[in-house]
C-alpha cells in the first residue's frame, strides 16, 4: 500500500515498525463548539483509512486526544482561550462545555458512521504525563523557564521545520501575523509547554506544577497522549493539514528531543475543505454541521460520499450545487443497489476480479474517487446480484456509506408504496378483493402460459361484476366501473 508522506514529500510504500501492527495518531476536536464539516471531512477520510488498514489485516491501535484545555485562539499566548471563551457564551462552566461538545461531536461522527478509536484521551486526564515530559524537555537541556512559563527552545534542534516547501521566514511570519511578539521567547518559534503566567488571567483550570499552578500548552497533550498508549515509535499521525505547522512540527520537536531518536513514521493530512469564498472557517459566512446540512434534507450520507468522491490530498470545494450532485448519485447508486436479489451462490472469480479494482484504487495512495468508481464497475459487471451484493458489502467495511442498509430501506419504503397502490379500491368488501387479486393472479399466469382465451375470459368476469382492470408496466390493478 502506497501512502503519501508529508514528512517525506512522497509516496511510500507503507511499512509498520512491528509487522501486521499499526499504531495511529489523530489529533482530537478543540471541545469548545461544534464540528463544522470542514473538520469533519478530515475524520471521514482518516476513518477511511484506518479502516482500510484493518480491512487489508493489520491489528490497528488508534488514540485520539479532546482538547479539553489549554488551546488558546492563537498559537501563541495571546487570544483567549477557546474553552473560557465558549463557556463564556453559554453560560456554562468550562466542564460542561467540554462535556456538551465532546458528546455533539461523537454524534456527528455516529452520523457520518465514523468509528470511535480505539483510546479517546482527555487532555485533562494527563497533566501528570505533560509534567513527566516538560520535566525531561528541562533536564535535556531543550526546555527554558521565562516570565513564569515554560517554553521549548527551537534553537536546540538540528532541524526544526519539517513539513515545508516554503522558507523558514515565511512559515514564520504566519506565526507572527496579527500576534504580538512575547517577549519571553529566545527564538521567534519557541513554544509554550507550560503556562503560569498567560496574558489573560482568568484560565479556569489549572493544575499544581513544578513551575508553579498553570495549565499545559496545546502541542504537548498529543506529543504525551501519543507516547502514553502507543510508545515511543509511531507509524502514523493524522490531521488536517492546517495542524501541519505549527501544532505538528512543535509535535516533533518536543517528542524527538525527549525520547532521543525518530517518533513517527508517516504523516497523513488531508487537505482543506473550501467554499467558493475561501476557506471554512467559524468565522465567516455560515456555520456548516451536520445538523444544519440534516435540517436541509441531507443524509449525513450523502456528504460522506461527496468526500469519498475526491481524493484526500486535494482541496474539496463544499457549495449546495456539489453537495445536490452528490445527492443525487448517491441515491441512484441505491437506487440500483435496492433492485439487486438476495439469495444465490457468490460467483468467486468474479468476485476476485471486482474486488482488486477497489483494492489498487485504495493502495495507490487511498485513491478513494477511483474506488467510487469501482462501484459503479460492479454494478456493470456481467455477474449475478449475490456477487454485487456480496461486493458491495466487502466495500462498504472501507467507504462506510452504509450501501446495503439504505438499499434495503428504500426497497421496503417502494414495497410498501406498491402494496398500498394495489390495496383494495373503497367499496370493494375484503371477500371481493381476495377474489379479483386471486383472478388477477390466474390470468397474469394465463397471460405468460400464452393462453389469451382464459385471460379475456377472467376480463369479461370481472367487469360483469363491476370491476374495471388496468394494465401498466408495474403490474395490474382494478377499479370500479
Ligand atoms: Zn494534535
Amino acid at each position: 500500500m502506497k501512502l503519501y508522506n508529508t514528512a517525506t514529500r512522497q509516496r511510500e510504500e507503507f511499512i509498520p515498525n512491528e509487522p501486521g501492527k499499526v499504531s495511529m495518531y489523530t489529533c482530537g476536536p478543540t471541545v469548545y463548539h461544534f464540528a463544522h464539516i470542514g473538520n469533519l471531512r478530515s475524520y471521514i477520510m482518516e476513518d477511511v483509512l484506518e479502516k482500510y488498514f484493518r480491512y487489508v489485516g493489520y491489528d490497528v491501535t488508534r488514540v485520539m486526544n479532546i482538547t479539553d484545555v489549554g488551546h488558546l485562539s492563537s498559537d501563541a499566548d495571546e487570544g483567549e482561550d477557546k474553552m473560557l471563551k465558549g463557556a463564556k457564551r453559554e453560560n456554562k462552566s468550562v466542564m460542561e462545555i467540554a462535556k456538551f461538545y465532546t458528546d455533539a461531536f461523537f454524534s456527528d461522527c455516529a452520523k457520518l458512521n465514523i468509528k470511535t478509536p480505539d483510546v479517546v484521551e482527555p487532555a485533562t486526564g494527563c497533566i501528570d504525563e505533560f509534567i513527566k515530559v516538560i520535566e525531561g524537555l528541562i533536564e535535556k537541556g531543550y526546555a527554558y523557564l521565562a516570565g513564569g512559563n515554560v517554553y521549548f527552545d527551537t534553537s536546540k534542534l538540528e532541524k526544526y521545520y519539517i513539513f515545508n516547501d516554503f522558507k523558514e521566514e515565511d512559515l514564520a511570519v504566519g506565526v507572527r501575523e496579527g500576534v504580538e511578539e512575547d517577549s519571553n521567547k529566545k527564538n521567534k518559534n519557541d513554544f509554550v509547554l507550560w503556562f503560569t503566567k498567560s496574558k489573560f488571567e482568568d484560565q479556569a483550570l489549572k493544575w499544581e506544577s513544578p513551575w508553579g499552578v498553570g495549565y499545559p500548552g496545546w502541542h504537548i497533550e498529543c506529543s504525551c497522549i501519543s507516547m502514553k498508549h502507543l510508545g515511543d515509535k509511531l507509524d502514523i499521525h493524522c490531521g488536517g493539514i492546517d495542524n501541519a505547522f505549527p501544532h505538528h512540527t512543535n509535535e516533533i520537536a518536543q517528542s524527538e528531543a525527549y525520547i532521543g531518536h525518530k517518533w513517527c513514521n508517516y504523516w497523513f493530512h488531508v487537505l482543506h475543505l473550501n467554499t467558493n469564498s475561501g476557506k471554512m472557517s467559524k468565522s465567516t459566512g455560515e456555520f456548516l454541521t451536520v445538523s444544519l446540512l440534516e435540517s436541509k434534507g441531507y443524509d449525513p450520507m450523502e456528504y460522506r460520499f461527496f468526500c469519498m468522491q475526491s481524493h484526500y490530498r486535494k482541496n474539496l470545494v463544499f457549495s449546495y450545487e456539489n453537495l445536490d450532485n452528490a445527492k443525487i448519485s448517491y441515491n441512484k447508486l441505491i437506487a440500483r443497489i435496492a433492485t439487486l436479489k438476495e439469495g444465490g451462490e457468490v460467483d468467486a472469480e468474479a468476485f476476485a476480479t471486482l474486488k482488486a479494482r477497489f483494492t489498487d484504487a485504495m493502495d495507490n495512495d487511498l485513491n478513494t474517487s477511483l474506488a467510487v468508481t469501482a462501484l459503479y464497475d460492479v454494478l456493470k459487471a456481467k455477474t449475478n446480484d449475490a456477487t454485487k451484493l456480496a461486493l458491495f458489502a466487502d466495500f462498504d467495511r472501507v467507504l462506510s456509506l452504509d450501501l446495503i442498509g439504505h438499499a434495503s430501506v428504500l426497497r421496503s419504503k417502494l414495497e410498501e408504496e406498491a402494496k398500498k397502490a394495489n390495496a383494495a379500491p373503497e367499496g370493494v368488501s375484503p371477500e371481493l378483493a381476495a377474489e379479483v387479486e386471486a383472478l388477477i393472479e390466474e390470468r397474469k399466469e394465463a397471460k405468460k402460459a400464452k393462453n389469451y382465451a382464459r385471460a379475456d375470459e377472467i376480463r369479461k368476469y370481472l367487469s360483469d361484476k363491476g370491476i374495471t382492470l388496468i394494465d401498466s408496466s408495474a403490474g395490474t390493478t382494478y377499479k370500479l366501473s
